[in-house]
């Protein structure tokens, strides 16, 4: 049988989430001809579920800062032209409750200064200026003035929408069956409603991308499910980000404190030992509503329903931090899967066994990974230097090789650094 042909392109991208959307707008920006391929819709995976943080707070020193950097930049400068994506800068607080976090918190801000980080410490009163709705029980917070936000959904669109301006054409409901090969050569994809044909294939289909495996090539990236509650709106202001202490442990770099405790940070409401965690945030959308997250598990694989235990953590810690807030209506809830490596660093690289096909998947914290992973895969797909090294972001970098089996993995071998995320 021979199938039609769909679309043909200089490139074609799977997946239009954050880092498929940034990678074609950018390679139409550098004047190709861009086809994306989604199974769903655009933003349907974990870019159109998440809680828009832009944050910088805790990112590790080296690659993760730089990555995250320069996401925010893009966006920045884009932003005039992407309109209402409620992007804001206002900073982002950790709220502390007990002396032992604030210890902790003091040792990890004082860490921060040789990372380029600015952050300082505020006191109640302090933090309670900034953020009206600081949790009762919270006794200070470390404050970073350069996390900022984003509507995750409302900026892939809008991005998406830009890209289309420069030509690019996005199917939707079109899922990738295979890549087309002939011999070594590689010629685009099949899809379910015909072939794609591209010598240029980018894969960015986030905590799908183990898929990639079937076509003989190592895609190490597995899904791990995180959910988020919605109140309606409330009229009493955030303001800022905010992680609580359950959020701050699940980084290496507040783990990594001299006076850390994991019993200090752990919430009543968590189950640690079969595997649900519960990584404390809240944000606040433009229109007063209030989203709180994320319980954190990876028993569904690729099942994106909460579980009672994930809705059980959300209503129980709200209600610590807000009993005021009781009688607030559930305006909506979801999960999402976020793409996991073994060592918790994106993957940006090509494929050296199929030339032609690219990688771009991995990414934690893709609100701000991801557009700078977009405009480095592109400029790799083009034949371009990269703007930034990321020989750290490559396939065979020593922390893939670890696999998911030893958890957490050393990045840096020699210094025995760990990371989870
Ligand atoms: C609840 C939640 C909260 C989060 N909060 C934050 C946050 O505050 N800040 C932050 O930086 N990050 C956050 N994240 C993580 C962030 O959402 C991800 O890092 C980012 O969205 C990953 O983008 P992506 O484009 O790689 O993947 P996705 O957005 O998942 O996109 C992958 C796309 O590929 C498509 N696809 C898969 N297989 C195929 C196929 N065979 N053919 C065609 N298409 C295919 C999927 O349908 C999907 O649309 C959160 C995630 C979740 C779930």
């Amino acid at each position: 049988m021979i199938a039609n042909v769909l679309d043909r392109a200089d490139v074609a991208v799977v997946g239009a989430g954050t880092v498929g959307v940034s990678a074609a707008f950018f390679l139409a920006d550098m004047g190709l001809d861009v086809v994306v391929v989604e199974r769903e819709h655009i933003a349907w995976g974990a870019s159109g579920r998440n809680a828009g943080f832009l944050w910088m707070h805790t990112r590790n020193p080296g690659l993760p800062v730089d990555l995250a950097r320069a996401g925010i930049e893009i966006i920045e400068t884009l932003s005039p032209d992407l309109g209402p994506i409620e992007f804001r800068r206002r900073g982002g607080m950790v709220f502390f409750e007990t002396d032992a976090q604030r210890r902790v918190m003091e040792e990890f801000a004082a860490s921060r200064a040789n990372d380029g980080v600015e952050i300082s410490v505020l006191d109640q009163q302090q933090a309670r200026e900034l953020s009206p709705l600081l949790p009762r029980n919270a006794i200070g917070a470390t404050f970073c003035p350069e996390d900022g936000q984003i509507n995750s959904p409302k900026f892939v669109g809008a991005l998406a929408h830009l890209a289309v301006r420069k030509g690019v054409r996005i199917h939707e409901h079109t899922a990738v069956l295979s890549l087309l090969r002939d011999g070594d050569g590689l010629h685009g994809v099949h899809t379910w409603s015909g072939l794609v044909l591209a010598d240029r294939v980018i894969w960015a289909t986030g905590a799908w991308s183990g898929e990639l495996e079937r076509e003989g090539v190592a895609a190490p990236v597995r899904p791990s499910r995180i959910g988020v509650l919605v109140t309606a709106p409330v009229q009493e202001k955030l303001n800022v980000l905010m992680f609580g202490p359950g959020g701050a442990k699940q980084y290496a770099i507040v783990r990594d404190q001299p006076s850390f405790r994991e019993e200090d940070f752990t919430g009543p409401w968590e189950d640690g030992e079969n595997g649900f965690e519960y990584n404390e945030l809240v944000a606040q959308r433009e229109d007063g509503r209030i989203q709180i997250g994320n319980p954190e598990d990876d028993h569904g694989g690729f099942d994106q329903r909460t579980p009672m235990y994930g809705m059980k953590m959300m209503v129980d810690s709200f209600l610590d931090r807000w009993p005021h807030l009781a009688h607030i209506a559930i305006d909506g809830q979801w999960s999402g899967l976020i793409p996991v490596t073994p060592d918790a660093l994106p993957i940006v690289d090509a494929f050296s066994e199929i030339p032609g096909l690219f990688l771009s998947a991995g990414h934690i914290y893709g609100n701000v990974a991801g557009p700078s992973s977009g405009r480095l895969i592109a400029q790799l797909a083009n034949g371009e230097t990269p703007f930034m090294d990321i020989e750290g972001l490559s396939l065979t970098r020593p922390g893939l090789a670890y696999g998911f089996d030893r958890a957490p993995v050393p990045v840096d071998e020699g210094e025995g650094a760990f990371v989870r995320w």
